[in-house]
């Protein structure tokens, strides 16, 4: 059982996705298709994930109609700029070995050098209109971003992904997001940035309000945080290389949080984000060569 939530130029998307960053090339066509084979039909990554081949025969690898699968990657900073990222669409479906992406994001805004930002939106925008992507939209775009690109560009983004999960919850850039019928889509669903950090001394998968949560529903605190995800209307994108936690991640459609559950979970935002500040992303800094297909 999945649940599909409608974007706004009407395409319907699984609201709960698998993501890829940090998979291993060599790990990722087996996590793709194990993550198919149990349900989920939403794939997230990303030309700087350096693993869109291996998602493409990971979709093969499950037999399922291409259809029945939804695509969505983004577009690095590097190829930002009009040409340029059209070109960076052949490379990524090349890659995917799909002609139709069925979402495209821009994967961060670049402050300092917006006027090539707006430049491959414009581009997403003319590949939305040719049909080569079924929707479009953006990544890491705080409000005052969003609202610069919006005065620039004429399609509203269908999604915004930015990092949300308990410890993280960005409500500004989710009220933002609403206002403009954009969707919120949580990158990091469960806090996975978190556990990176070499100095985290606190952990959203051993919480004990999230824990105390998911003992009262028999749950694992991954499903705790996914639900919530999903009740409060996000798609959510978690990552796994382990079959065992690809299946349990998904399953998360048979149990209700209730009003003061998910308040609760709400209440453990720190207010501390774990990915890089999206105001400080530069070309020069983040810049990575992304190959040909
Ligand atoms: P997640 O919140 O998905 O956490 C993933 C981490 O948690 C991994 O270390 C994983 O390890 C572990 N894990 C997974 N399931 C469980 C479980 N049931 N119990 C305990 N541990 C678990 O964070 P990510 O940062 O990986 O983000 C998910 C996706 O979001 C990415 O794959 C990517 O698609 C997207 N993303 C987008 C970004 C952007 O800038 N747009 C930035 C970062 C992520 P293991 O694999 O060993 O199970």
């Amino acid at each position: 059982m999945s649940v599909n939530v409608t974007l706004n130029n009407g395409i319907e998307m699984p609201a709960l996705g698998f993501g890829v960053f940090q998979t291993p090339p060599e790990t990722t066509s087996a996590s793709v298709a194990e993550a198919l084979s149990v349900g989920y039909r939403l794939i997230d990554t990303a030309a700087s994930y350096f693993n869109e081949s291996e998602v493409g025969e990971g979709i093969r690898r499950s037999g399922l109609d291409r259809s029945e699968v939804f695509v969505e990657t983004k577009i690095w900073i590097s190829d930002y700029g009009y040409d340029e990222t059209l070109h960076a669409f052949d490379k990524s479906a090349g890659k995917l070995g799909i002609n139709q992406i069925d979402l495209l994001l821009l994967h961060q805004p670049v402050p300092t050098d917006f006027a090539r930002t707006v430049s491959a939106y414009k581009a997403l925008e003319a590949l939305l209109a040719d049909g080569k992507v079924r929707a479009i939209g953006i990544s890491n775009f705080m409000p005052t971003m969003l609202d610069r690109l919006l005065e620039q560009t004429d399609v509203v983004p269908a999604v915004n992904q930015v990092e949300v999960h308990p410890y993280f919850t960005q409500r500004d850039v989710q009220a933002a997001n609403a206002e403009h019928g954009i969707l919120t889509q949580a990158w990091s669903p469960m806090g996975g940035i978190t556990s990176y950090r070499d100095d985290s001394s606190r952990s959203t998968f051993t919480d004990p309000v999230i824990g105390e949560i998911a003992s009262a529903h028999g749950k694992t605190p991954a499903q705790v945080m996914l639900r919530w995800h999903l009740q409060e209307g996000r798609s959510a994108i978690p990552k796994s290389v382990k079959p065992e936690r690809i299946a349990a991640n998904f399953n998360v459609f048979d149990f209700e949080l209730t009003e003061d559950q998910v308040s609760a979970i709400d209440a453990l935002d720190t207010g501390v984000r774990g990915g890089p500040e999206p105001e400080s992303v530069t070309m020069e800094a983040f810049h990575r060569d992304i190959p040909e297909a």
